[in-house]
């Protein structure tokens, strides 16, 4: 097994067979910057609710199967330069970009803090140093994705936004928005589902306090991060 890189959060290396391992760290980042302080038993929660996720959804994902407490086993894809989020809340950078004139929105938009959206909306950004919105012109102009891609990952984002929103609603969460990665397959070309689904790649919020129990959390300094997330893959797991 051969080292290959080191990201944000996660360890990545190489196995003979050409697969990967991710092994989850207890390092946090927000907003492109890595914190100089770790957060005890983070990467045992981040795994094991990637692995829960991948086994849930019953789309085409990239898990094959959890190695240890922090580690998991995933298929070599050529990532697509595009990250696809979906926001089912008028939340986040979403109202910024909005109150510049940057995005419009749907006849009939709430726009009060954390109003729900009439539909989820599919609002991808490049997958650069850092971030920059797309819409479907500028992801085709770009190369990042052809126009029969960029419909098919609005549709199968927009439809794994929903399920997941369905399954956190019955545990008693609201998931607001999440961001999602997708591959090709070495082999033929499918395009499946990669990268990590957790907290720190998506926004969740009790429905009885309010509480935000995702990486918000971190970038507002309210601390408490591990249990927060623990509460949700306990909750979520008997969903
Ligand atoms: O900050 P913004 O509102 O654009 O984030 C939308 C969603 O995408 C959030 O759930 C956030 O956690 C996620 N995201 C991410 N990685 C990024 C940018 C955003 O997981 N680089």
């Amino acid at each position: 097994m051969k080292f290959l890189t080191s990201g944000k959060v996660k360890d990545v290396y190489e196995f003979e067979d050409g697969k990967l391992l991710f092994k989850f760290s207890n390092r946090v980042s927000a907003y492109d910057v890595k914190f100089k302080d770790e957060i005890p038993k983070k990467g045992e929660v981040l795994c094991k609710f990637a692995e829960y996720w991948f086994k849930k959804l019953g789309v085409p994902n990239h898990f094959v199967e959890r190695k240890s407490d922090t580690e998991i086993v995933v298929r070599k894809l050529n990532m697509l330069p595009i990250e696809c989020v979906v926001r089912g809340y008028f939340y986040g950078s979403l109202v910024s970009r909005w109150k510049d004139g940057k995005i419009s929105l749907e006849d009939g938009t709430q726009t009060d803090l954390a109003a729900k959206l009439p539909s989820p909306i599919f609002d991808p950004t490049t997958k650069s140093a850092h971030d920059m919105p797309v819409n479907r012109e500028e992801a085709i102009s770009q190369k990042l994705v052809t126009n029969d891609e960029y419909d098919w990952l609005s549709e199968e984002s927009i439809k794994i936004y929903e399920k997941m929103a369905r399954i956190a609603d019955n545990a008693g969460f609201i998931l607001a928005d999440l961001k999602l990665e997708f591959g090709k397959l070495k082999s033929n070309g499918k395009i499946i589902l990669a990268d990590e689904i957790s907290p720190d790649t998506c926004r969740l919020w009790d429905q009885e306090t309010d509480k935000k129990l995702d990486k918000d959390r971190f970038r507002e300094g309210l601390g408490g991060l591990t249990e927060a997330y623990k509460l949700v893959l306990d909750r979520i797991k008997n969903r």
